[in-house]
């Protein structure tokens, strides 16, 4: 989704994002299955300011136990996005007509998408010798190791 730039103004305006990225991968393990974001935009001089906010949900794998689950997140993330003149020193800019969001919405929901999920405060993990799922088996490998996961 893009917007023209001279129908940015100084008024903070917000749209609904459109269903962008879905069953993509935001990390090798994680992929997106759902979003209800909104962006709203305002331009401080030449200056354009994002704001990409909402929920959204993620299918991924239990950081211990590798069991898949799904999990929702906060988004929350701002960008400012300056004229292309002075690039040299800023992250973000923009030329031309419009500005496309795509980039702007898929870089808010890597960087806010959790990356160390367990399935419960409690999972025990998988056993580091047999690899079997602790909190479904039991294995006769060294207790020692699996006590303190
Ligand atoms: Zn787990
Ligand atoms: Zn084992």
């Amino acid at each position: 989704m893009r917007l023209f730039i001279s129908e940015i103004s100084d008024s903070r305006r917000a749209l609904d994002v459109e269903p962008l990225f879905l069953q993509e991968e935001l990390t090798p393990e994680a992929t997106l299955i759902g979003h209800n974001l909104s962006i709203s935009f305002y331009k401080a001089g030449d200056v354009i300011a994002l704001s990409i906010t909402g929920e959204a949900e993620t299918r991924t794998l239990c950081n211990r136990c590798a069991e898949p689950i799904e999990v929702s997140f906060d988004v929350d993330e701002k960008f400012y996005v300056f004229p292309k003149s002075d690039a040299e020193s800023v992250d973000y800019i923009y030329s031309g007509d419009t500005l496309l969001l795509d980039d702007f919405i898929h870089e808010a929901l890597v960087m806010t998408a959790p990356s160390y999920i367990l399935c419960d405060d409690d999972c025990k993990g998988r056993c580091p010798q047999c690899g079997v799922d602790l909190n479904t088996t039991t294995c006769q490998c060294n207790n020692d190791m699996n006590n303190k996961i």
